[in-house]
């Protein structure tokens, strides 16, 4: 434990992209692993409040947090590489700070003054980044600026980092920049030049990088290092070299073996000692020797976009770790699925997931797809619209209720089976204002959810505006589908199954948001081994039927 919290800034130079939210996550991890608290925090210098009203494929997926937030999706990586839960804190725009500023201004909180970027701005984020140091839960806070230096709306957080650095105190807080060393193949050389330029950049708005991680596609050379840390005023041990990783889960050791975790603690005047990764490590050893594998789609109407579906992907990554299975995820554009293509695209899968979403594209074919994965016995997971497509289908295709719809897709259909929730009637505004954040959810008795969780009652993140119909669940039951998890106190159904199937499990919630290295998700376990079961009973039937 530290006496008091020490400050880490993660800046970025060169390019963006560079991996900021791993490398802050991974040094992360091996701080937390010698015993300091630790957490991380995002500062974004965009002017939307929050990422709640971008599109993934302008930001990626947008990542909930247990008190609502709504955030990058890099708190989604501190999340599965710490197993600790973040909060509104770790995540910060521009937009959330100019709109407290403005809200103090109307308030009359700066009478008389004029309110500018510097002091009043700048120290809107000197507070923001303080509140977690401050709330004595930490005893390291891991600041990662969002963008890349140089870029004009970044200047305000690199101007806070320089007023920081010098009021926190020598051995309180530190820089690292993290900036990229180009192979140029005609030349066959790396060079250093763009990292220099980075780091001059930085020292333009008064901030000297303490570390320099580079990433780079080749080992970097004792005299590449040695160059760097002359040309840039670091010691020569605190060059570090992040080169490009398999799987972004071998970071952290790829870090311990170029002595981050030593030199940032050095530097910070704490003591230093073996991280113990014996969790962590176990976890890598069977994400990395499979003895299986089972092929999963992912149907969505963002799949070109990786990021949008980021923490789900990584919930597979952990459940195919606990079952010691690799699992390949084929990613299926929901807009271009149909009645003609179905089985083609389908039924070699061992498993289905239709994906969580918002608006009517693409929206036939996740309906399509239920479908057939019903009729054809292969294990489904529906998340948040994909379990609302789930009651779409079966009240079409099973009860016969052939304009059953979501009220979000046709206002105008006389059988709304999933409705917009009573308490979002009167909700105008857009951001922030969705069901978000943490809820309480009982399991039924004899459920599949039961025996996958071990527990009658679960909490798990939300985000929507609409909800199964309940004038509807006598009916849907009555024919086969099971509200197997209720709201313990308004009764919204949470989850369907069908009992009749192998697997089918559709639940309102985000389950992926909460999967994490150390604790991958049940549901997600539970279904990897389903798949793994429908392609042993698969082939099975397919040896049968050779004989
Ligand atoms: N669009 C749906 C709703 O608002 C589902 C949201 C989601 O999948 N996250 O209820």
């Amino acid at each position: 434990m530290a006496t008091t919290t020490k400050y880490i800034f993660v800046t970025g130079g060169v390019t963006s992209s560079l991996g900021k939210g791993i490398i802050a996550a991974s040094l992360a991890k091996l701080l937390q692993a010698q015993g300091y608290r630790t957490t991380i925090q995002k500062l974004d210098p965009y002017i939307n409040v929050d990422p709640g009203t971008l599109n993934p494929y302008e930001h990626g997926e947008c990542y909930v947090t247990d008190d609502g937030a709504e955030t990058d999706l890099d708190l989604g990586h501190y999340e599965r590489f710490l197993n600790v839960p973040t909060s509104q804190a770790n995540n910060v725009t521009t937009g959330r700070i100019y709109q407290s500023v403005i809200e103090k201004e109307r308030r009359g909180e700066f009478l008389g003054k004029t309110v500018q970027v510097i002091p009043h701005i700048t120290d809107e984020i000197k507070h923001r980044i303080q509140i977690l140091g401050k709330s004595g839960d930490y005893d390291i806070v891991i600041t990662e600026i969002g963008g890349t230096v140089g870029d004009i709306e970044s200047l305000p957080y690199v101007e806070s980092v320089r007023q920081l650095k010098w009021e926190l105190g020598q051995d309180n807080a530190l820089v690292i920049h993290l900036t990229l060393v180009p192979y140029l193949s005609a030349a066959g050389e790396l060079k250093t030049k763009p990292t220099q330029h980075s780091v001059k950049t930085l020292m333009e708005s008064g901030v000297q990088a303490d570390i320099l991680v580079c990433r780079t596609e080749h080992e970097l050379p004792q005299d590449l290092r040695d160059k760097l840390a002359r040309f840039c005023n670091v010691t020569k041990d605190s060059v570090i070299q992040s080169i490009d990783a398999s799987t972004i889960y071998d970071v952290p050791n790829l870090m311990l073996t170029e002595g981050l975790d030593k030199i940032v603690l050095k530097k910070l005047a704490l003591k230093s000692e073996t991280p113990d990764l014996t969790r962590w490590n176990a976890f890598v050893e069977r994400h990395k020797n499979p003895k299986t594998e089972v092929t999963i789609g992912l149907i969505g109407k963002y799949v070109e976009l990786q990021d949008s579906y980021k923490s789900i992907l990584e919930a597979f990554i952990h459940a195919g770790a606990e079952n010691e299975v690799k699992v390949n995820i084929e990613s299926i554009h929901s807009e271009y699925l149909n009645g003609d293509n179905i089985k083609l695209k389908l039924s070699h899968l061992d498993g289905v997931l239709v994906a969580p979403g918002f608006g009517e594209r693409g929206i036939e074919g996740k309906i399509d797809a239920v479908r057939y994965v019903r009729e054809n016995n292969i294990p489904f997971l529906g998340i948040c619209l994909g379990m609302q497509m789930a009651v779409i289908e079966f009240s079409r295709n099973v009860l016969g209720i052939e304009d059953a719809n979501s009220t979000e897709m046709s206002t105008s259909t006389t059988n709304p089976v999933i409705d917009l929730m009573e308490e979002q009637k009167t909700v105008i505004d857009k951001g922030g204002t969705m069901r978000l954040g943490s809820w309480a959810c009982n399991l039924s008795e004899n459920s599949i959810v039961r025996s996958v969780y071990n527990t009658d009652k679960i909490e798990e993140r939300h985000r929507h505006r609409y909800e199964f119909n309940s004038d509807f669940k006598e009916q849907i039951e009555e024919k086969g589908m099971l509200a197997t998890g209720l709201n313990p106190d308004t009764k919204l159904v949470e989850i369907v199954e069908i009992p009749s199937h192998p697997w089918f499990v559709g639940v309102q919630y985000h389950p992926e948001y909460k999967s994490t290295v150390a604790n991958p998700h049940p549901l997600f376990v539970a279904f990897v081994k389903a798949a793994l079961v429908h392609k042993k009973t698969k082939k099975g039937v397919s040896m049968a039927q050779n004989k």
